[in-house]
């Protein structure tokens, strides 16, 4: 009788084990987030300043173009690789980590997504060399309601003449090119919401203050005004009056971009915590041989794993063309928990040292507040996650 050979079924890899190119990418950001940036974290906190001969830095190393093709100048890479890009820098500065995420997860995102061709040839290869980007959808009277904007479009001729006032708009300062969204029918509602394509050089169009923030203080958020501010129609991003669909689409692929950040921020602050409780002693004896120490270290370590998992889950999910809207929602609540969790505990950990700005671990319990604020907050995230699982997704 013949033999039957059983074949084994193949295995899939695990969630966070990365291909041998992910894997060289990723040692490549370590590495220069180590050498070029960590040594201006100190001085660029201080400052409220990012530095800019680190951003040309951040273009030669083709870190401002991940996802973008080739013809356009870009890498070609994937979603996953510009969420690995935000984690590394983030776990060294998560200044550094928001400028390379809002360039890729949002603004190139958008520019490849709903761009045309004549559109993308004009800016694609500026965005990969040279050209920083910035998402401006905010207002002062509309952040969790984002679609109650007031700024307005009026379409005269070629032209649509803009007017009004963004707020919180990260990179304002080093930014070259906005997506901003303007409404061109406020009676339509939502429905009249469109995106723009702002270069910072148009009539009617200035940055203007500057915050003066508890965390990420390096990357630069500013108010937009827009006085009469002239605009090509052809700049108009997508289709007019589908602004809020532009919105709402690239913010959720922006989220797992968040949660990258905020697990950076957790890994860097627990390594530092990790290291110095084998280092500080007191009863005769390094404070990691505590089990104290030891099980906070742990249920540090734990979090950021199920964080890591998560990310990359939806990271990989958004490059398989899967649905991500819940996990990327749940993502971003989550890291930025954990990273205020873990970043918090280091500060503990170091005891008094960790409140004093003389050690690195205040900052990353300073940065870790964020991750519950932009992009939508924290209750913004519950609610979508309500609205999907209670409706069976
Ligand atoms: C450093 C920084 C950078 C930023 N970068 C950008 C950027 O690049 N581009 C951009 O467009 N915006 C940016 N923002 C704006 C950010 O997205 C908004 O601050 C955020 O969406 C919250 O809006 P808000 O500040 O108006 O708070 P509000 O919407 O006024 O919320 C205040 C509180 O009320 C809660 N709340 C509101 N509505 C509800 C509700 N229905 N149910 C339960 N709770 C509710 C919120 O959760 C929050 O706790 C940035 C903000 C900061 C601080």
């Amino acid at each position: 009788m013949a033999e039957l050979t059983v074949q084994k079924p193949a295995v899939t890899p695990p969630l966070v084990a990365l291909s041998e190119d992910e894997l060289l990418f990723r040692d490549n950001i370590r590495q220069f987030a180590e050498d070029r940036v960590r040594p201006l974290v100190k001085e660029m906190d201080e400052k409220g300043v990012f530095d800019h001969g680190l951003i040309r830095e951040f273009f030669q190393l083709g870190l401002m173009g991940i996802e973008v093709p080739e013809q356009y100048g870009g890498g070609d890479g994937t979603f996953f690789e510009a969420i690995l890009a935000v984690e590394e820098m983030s776990r060294v500065d998560a200044s550094a980590g928001v400028i390379v995420d809002v360039q890729n997860t949002l603004v190139n995102n958008a520019l490849l997504r709903w761009a045309n061709e004549e559109q993308k040839k004009r800016y694609l290869p500026r965005m990969t060399t040279e050209l920083v980007g910035a998402y401006a959808l905010s207002e002062a009277g509309s952040g969790s309601d984002a679609f109650a904007l007031q700024t307005k479009a009026e379409l005269r001729g070629d032209e649509y003449i803009l007017n009004g006032r963004k707020m919180w708009i990260t990179n304002g300062k080093e930014a070259g090119l906005f997506i901003l969204f303007a409404n061109i029918d406020p009676a339509q509602g939502y429905r009249g919401i469109t995106a723009f394509l702002i270069e910072k050089d148009f009539p009617g169009f200035s940055v203007g203050k500057k915050e003066d923030k508890l965390g990420i203080r390096a990357s630069s958020t500013c108010e937009l005004i827009l006085e009469d501010c002239r605009v090509p129609r052809a700049n108009v991003l997508g289709e007019a009056g589908k602004g809020y669909k532009i919105a709402i689409e690239t913010l959720n692929e922006g989220r797992i971009g968040i949660g990258a950040q905020m697990l950076g921020v957790a890994r860097g602050a627990w390594e530092y915590a990790a290291k110095y409780a084998q280092e500080r002693k007191q009863f005769g004896k390094p404070i990691a041989e505590f089990q104290g120490i030891q099980f906070q270290i742990a249920q540090m370590a734990t979090e950021i794993e199920a964080a890591r998992m998560m990310v990359y889950n939806a990271a990989r999910m958004k490059d398989a063309g899967m649905n991500f809207v819940k996990e990327a929602a749940m993502t971003k609540l989550f890291c930025s928990q954990v990273a205020e969790r873990v970043a918090s505990l280091a500060v503990e950990i170091y005891g008094g040292y960790g409140f004093t700005k003389d050690y690195p671990v205040e900052k990353y319990f300073r940065d870790s507040k964020i991750g519950k604020i932009y992009e939508g907050t924290s209750n913004m995230q519950l609610q979508t996650i309500a609205k999907l699982v209670l409706g069976g997704k």
